[in-house]
């Protein structure tokens, strides 16, 4: 999915960097840098045409010393064991450094999403569940959305747990639709969460958000509430995003004088974020090739597509004047590509902390779920940006304080705070 780079060793090499820093003793690293708990399984699935056709599908529990593995289910084409367990491991950090009691999972299936019918995703979704339910659940393993995934696709498969359970669990999945026992807000919260994040560390490095200009990868659910917040909490401009086209299947990148606007773009994009081009051009937008986003006039980056993307190629095409890089997407950036960014001091968002707005407002659902108590919608995105932005701080706090790249102090918070959950149950002791 990432071109050569293999996601799952990205992810062990940046963990090995930071327990070497913190000279983590070699079995606990040992413990932290595999998944605990794996599993694959086929998916029958009877199509329209009658044919039966089997799915590949995965879910990785990498670790729940902190509480029930969370984090989402991707159907993607390009989906590998190895994609998953880097997802999952990053859930881990994600959780950790967000200060949430979760630990880290993830779920994927080899499948084009939008080359099915409705009937035949609702299959394989509650076909996903099927092969799984024992091994998940509110207090054991919590999925969500993620790339190709929808709150329907949620709400269907946490039907289908309660029917084979025998009684209604909401709290099972999170990111369903209000009113079928989602939160308002999970919609947002991810692509909102890095405009709090992108507000935070502009008052770090004193840059006025009012003048600041963004250049966005992808437009799906991140991108699409990263550039609506971008514009509308911090008054910022979008120079352009850039998405896939499944029809033409290669991306484009779509530009306008003076900004795009979210919210048409989004009017004419269909739900898995291919932007009408015929549409764009009519209104005056230029669609330049997929790379143009890197090399736009911007001062921040938002990669919110897929991993990889950011890389040893790609770095050296962005524009001298960015002095942000806000990584939305989970994994954009590739080891060689942080050398560059450290080089130009460029300062950088690390992913986990960046986007962990979305499995914060997932653990607000999952309260509320228990309480059976809904929140308005400005008490969850208030609580949702305190979190957010303490957990911001404490991740810049010890890059200064240790004089190290913010990807590493946010490993650091977040794997000192997974040892220590170990410790405390006793994981790591020779017995009492
Ligand atoms: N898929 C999202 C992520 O990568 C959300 C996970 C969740 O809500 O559990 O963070």
């Amino acid at each position: 999915m990432s071109g050569q780079i293999n996601a799952f060793e990205m992810a062990q090499k940046q963990f090995d960097t930071v327990a070497k820093q913190l000279q983590l003793d070699a079995g606990v690293s040992e413990v932290l840098r595999w998944p605990m708990r794996e599993y694959a399984f086929r998916i029958p699935v009877r199509m329209d045409d009658g044919s039966l056709k089997v799915f590949q599908g995965f879910r990785v529990q990498h670790n729940d010393a902190r509480g029930p593995n969370k984090g989402g289910i991707r159907f993607h084409p390009a989906e590998t064991i190895d994609t998953v367990r880097a997802l999952a491991t990053w859930m881990t950090w994600k959780c950790a450094v967000a200060d949430i009691p979760l630990g880290g999972g993830k779920g994927g299936v080899v499948v084009d999403p939008a080359a099915l019918s409705v009937r035949e995703k609702e299959e394989l979704c509650r076909g996903w569940v099927r092969a799984m339910w024992k091994n998940i659940g509110p207090r054991n393993d919590v999925p969500a959305p993620d790339v190709g995934t929808t709150p329907q696709m949620m709400g269907w498969m946490m039907d289908e747990y309660s029917r084979l359970v025998g009684e209604y669990t909401p709290g099972v999945f999170t990111g369903k639709p209000v009113g079928g026992g989602g939160s308002l807000g999970r919609t947002e919260a991810t692509g909102f969460g890095v405009v709090y994040s992108i507000r935070e560390a502009m008052k770090r490095i004193n840059m006025d958000p009012k003048k600041a200009v963004a250049s966005i990868q992808g437009f799906g659910n991140v991108a699409q509430y990263a550039s609506i917040g971008f514009i509308e909490i911090l008054g910022g401009t979008v120079a352009c995003v850039s998405c896939y086209d499944r029809h033409d299947k290669k991306a484009y990148t779509y530009s306008k004088k003076g900004g795009i606007d979210p919210h048409f773009l989004k009017s004419i994009a269909d739900q898995y974020g291919t932007i009408d081009k015929a549409k764009a051009q009519d209104a005056g937008y230029q669609v330049g090739d997929a790379d143009a986003w890197l090399s736009a006039e911007a001062d921040v980056l938002i990669p919110a597509a897929l991993e990889g993307q950011i890389n040893g190629d790609s770095i050296q095409k962005i524009s001298k004047g960015v002095k942000l890089m806000a990584e939305a997407a989970n994994g954009p950036t590739t080891p060689e590509a942080d050398e560059v960014i450290k080089k130009n001091k460029i300062f950088d968002i690390p992913d986990f902390l960046c986007n962990s707005g979305g499995v914060t407002c997932s653990y607000f659902e999952q309260v509320q779920n228990d309480m059976n108590f809904y929140w308005h919608k400005d008490e969850v995105l208030e609580k949702l940006d305190q979190k957010m932005t303490s957990a911001f701080h404490s991740v810049v706090d010890m890059a200064e304080e240790r004089k190290v790249y913010t990807r590493d102090a946010a490993y650091m918070v977040a794997i000192d705070r997974v040892v220590k959950a170990m410790e405390l149950r006793g994981w790591l002791s020779a017995g009492a």
